[in-house]
């Protein structure tokens, strides 16, 4: 029998996706990489806003129709649990977020011609499977590396705690342990994740450790980048920044998504209310040459017309180097369903044009910058016409820009390689790898 795997959503997901085919071929299972190859498929889903389950529910039904005995997982199998099957009667058999071990008796209920089977923990309870080595899906110079899953928060517009349950960090010396591991392998890149990478540590060791495990993660030797995504802004201690600051192979990069700036829809968000312009300005103080990503959410209910330019003008005034906009999706089982009034789709679209159309100048302002000075870039591989794509350390892969460069000399990908910047646009820089 032959099982392939179509994964959907976020990094997290795609680390849950390479864990389910890492319990397969442990146990024996022919993986293949190309679906219609394969009799059964497990279609890691996504459930994070509306648009991301109709995707999933697409390649579900894509699937049936090609014949495939279908297999769902991850967080549409969590949040509508056996209604999915009512839905779908095809369906063969389902997981949880927390049951990935469980795709073993889902297979062998396959094997046995059994009736439909599912393993949904109904609080899930997320425990890393520490003794599987991932079976990546996309192995190249950057991994990602999961550090925790699930969230305490209670973001008003979120459903992730619901589907992922409580924050439960991995011990450190089993992290330190698969990042030796993936360094062993070539990767020379480490990009850590969680719902939200700076609680790390409070559940298992009783505070943040997130600057101790980057303390120990920075003296792999053949590793040249840690990056850390999702830090949450009350956790954004002086400790971590100085740890940022002073760990030679942590990048100077911060992600925090922040999703506004007016203090009562901050309230409503049910997120930290603060001064977050002061908190970027300590980042930036503390971390010289720090380049600080965030993300927004437009469009939650309520937002009014002065509320929405309180956001503008603090984008105006940060000049964030790197952002993303998205408008609000309204959620079931989210506090925010129920708030009123509901923002029209057509003024969500307009205040997220009007807030990217000013982060593209700032964006431009900032990436000009480089112009004329050198850049140390991981090279990622080529384009069709032989430029070579790098990344620089303030670009995270997948949601920031790229480095086109041309070099005298062959590069390998992985390597850290000098780029000389000659030209930017808002996204991206172009230049040459100096000899
Ligand atoms: S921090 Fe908020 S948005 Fe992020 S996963 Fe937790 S509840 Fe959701």
């Amino acid at each position: 029998m032959k099982i392939s795997l179509i994964n959907h959503g976020c990094a997290k997901n795609l680390v849950d996706a390479e864990l389910i085919l890492g319990i397969l071929s442990e146990n024996g299972y022919e993986i293949t990489l190309n679906e219609q190859d394969a009799d059964v498929v497990i279609v890691n889903t996504c459930s994070f806003i509306h648009d991301a389950e109709k995707e999933s529910v697409q390649s579900i039904l894509q699937m049936i129709e090609a014949g495939k005995k279908v297999i769902i997982s991850g967080c549409l199998s969590q949040k509508h649990n056996d209604d999915l099957k009512s839905a779908i009667p095809e369906i063969a058999g389902m997981i949880g977020t927390s049951n990935l071990q469980d795709i073993i008796k889902i297979i062998k209920n396959i094997e046995d011609k059994g009736d439909y089977k599912s393993f949904i923990q109904e609080k899930p309870e997320y425990i890393y499977p520490e003794k599987t080595t991932r079976q990546q899906i996309t192995m190249g110079a950057s991994s990602y590396l999961k550090i925790g899953e699930g969230c305490n928060y209670q973001c008003g517009y979120c459903i992730i705690p619901k589907l992922r349950g409580k924050y439960i960090s991995r011990p450190i010396e089993n992290i330190v342990k698969e990042a030796n591991e993936l360094a062993d392998k070539g990767v020379t890149e480490i990009i850590l994740i969680a719902q939200d990478t700076s609680s790390y540590g409070i559940d298992l060791y009783g505070k943040q450790e997130l600057p101790r495990l980057l303390e120990e993660l920075n003296k792999i030797e053949n590793l040249s980048w840690i990056r850390i995504m999702y830090a949450y802004p009350t956790q954004m201690t002086e400790e971590l920044m100085n740890a940022i600051a002073h760990l030679d192979k942590v990048v100077k990069y911060v992600d925090i998504p922040l999703q506004h700036s007016h203090p009562r829809i901050l309230k409503e968000m049910k997120r930290p209310v603060m001064d977050y312009t002061e908190l970027v300005q300590k980042i930036r103080e503390k971390i010289p040459g720090v380049t600080v990503r965030t993300s927004l959410i437009v469009g939650y209910p309520g937002e009014t017309e002065e509320e929405f330019e309180h956001l503008y003008q603090f984008v105006k005034d940060v000049k964030f180097d790197r952002m993303g906009v998205f408008e609000y999706s309204r959620e079931k089982n989210t506090y925010s369903y129920g708030l009123k009034p509901q923002i029209p789709a057509k003024i969500k679209k307009q205040r997220r044009n009007k807030l990217m159309e000013l982060q593209q100048k700032i964006s431009l302002e900032h990436n000009e910058k480089y112009i004329n000075t050198d850049l140390k870039c991981i090279v990622e591989g080529y384009t069709d016409d032989g430029v070579i794509i790098l990344r620089s350390e303030h670009d995270a892969p997948e949601i920031d820009g790229v480095v086109y460069a041309n070099s005298n000399r062959q590069v390998v990908p992985g390597d850290i390689e000098t780029v000389r910047i000659e030209k930017a646009d808002e996204y991206d820089l172009f230049g040459k790898i100096t000899d």
